[in-house]
């Protein structure tokens, strides 16, 4: 049987030096999430108890909590294009709610869609409108390959861990083909489907994706890591909890999202046929009081390419 990396082994101090202010070096679990000794279950549960009860509970210990030069980047996702189960006029529409905010983000794109009734590579239309998102500014993210769901365990979804290291390099190389042949820019960003990511999947996808995305589902596949930890090659941005369900979570805690959040970078996770069953009244208020805060990815990827030797 294959070992497994050993996830205390993958993460990278040195560029935690460099990347997040770590300074005190006596603390073996920087890389960990306070309780990160809890199970995943129940931390995912403080996670979201703290935010329903209006704690923002920290997700760096002591030693990462200051933002490196007090900036802070501040960074939105989108999930699912194309989404199996809606019309790409409803996303025009969601999109253009992003644009007259003035809200940059980044797409999570699935070019190999295998959920009926959308199965199937992208179509001209779908490729066309990431040609005029793209010339916009959206940055490209890659959301899994087919976002086929397998189980993992008796509680989780994944797409991603379901494929050997050999299977995973030829989605890679099918994926880069297909953003080449479309004249479009390949990802440098991992959108792991159903936030499904593991240290096998992580250690097999590393060389290939500068950030590697993930959410309160991978507390349990991957484990209780903080946001900004390089794991191997990639950096790992998760959006935990209250950054996960984000349009709901601002109406309880408001600005305190950000304001009181720990770490460098916080990344915001919308699902935008979650937002268009609501009749987009949460995401409008949300994205009023993000105008002019958030980034675009560009600078995540500038601030974390030059030690890696990508830029
Ligand atoms: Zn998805």
């Amino acid at each position: 049987m294959k070992s497994s990396p050993a996830l205390p082994l993958m993460a990278d101090r040195t560029a935690a030096r460099r990347d997040l202010g770590l300074t005190d070096e006596s603390d073996g679990g920087w890389w960990k999430l306070p309780g990160g000794s809890l199970p995943a279950f129940w931390l995912r549960r403080l996670h979201q108890l703290g935010a329903h009860s209006g704690w923002v509970v920290p997700f760096h210990r002591k030693a990462l909590r200051q933002p490196v030069g007090g900036c802070r980047l501040v960074l939105v996702r989108v999930d699912d294009y194309p989404r199996w189960d809606r019309p790409l006029g409803e996303f025009l529409e969601f999109d253009r709610l992003l644009a007259r905010y003035g809200v940059p983000y980044a797409l999570g794109v699935t070019p190999f869609l295998g959920i009926e009734p959308r199965k199937g590579r992208l179509d001209a239309a779908e490729i066309d409108t990431l040609h005029r998102l793209t010339e916009r500014g959206v940055t490209l993210a890659q959301h899994g390959f087919t976002h086929r769901p397998h189980r993992w365990g008796r509680r989780h979804t994944v797409e991603l861990p379901a494929y050997s290291s050999g299977e995973l390099a030829d989605w890679i190389g099918r994926a880069d083909t297909f953003y080449g042949q479309s004249h479009l820019p390949p990802p440098a960003i991992m959108i792991p489907p159903f936030d499904g990511i593991t240290p096998e999947s992580l250690q097999a996808i590393s060389d290939r994706y500068l950030i590697v995305t993930g959410g309160p589902a991978s507390l349990s596949t991957l484990g209780p890591v903080a946001p900004g930890v390089r794991l191997n090659r990639s950096v790992y941005l998760p959006s935990y909890y209250p950054h996960m369900y984000a349009t709901d979570m601002y109406g309880r805690l408001g600005k305190r999202l950000w304001t009181q959040a720990t770490g460098a970078v916080i990344v915001f996770t919308l699902h935008w046929a979650w937002e268009v069953r609501d009749g987009y009244h949460r995401l409008e208020s949300l994205l009023a009081a993000l105008a002019g805060l958030v980034v675009p990815w560009d600078q995540a990827l500038r601030r974390f390419a030059p030690a890696r030797g990508d830029a």
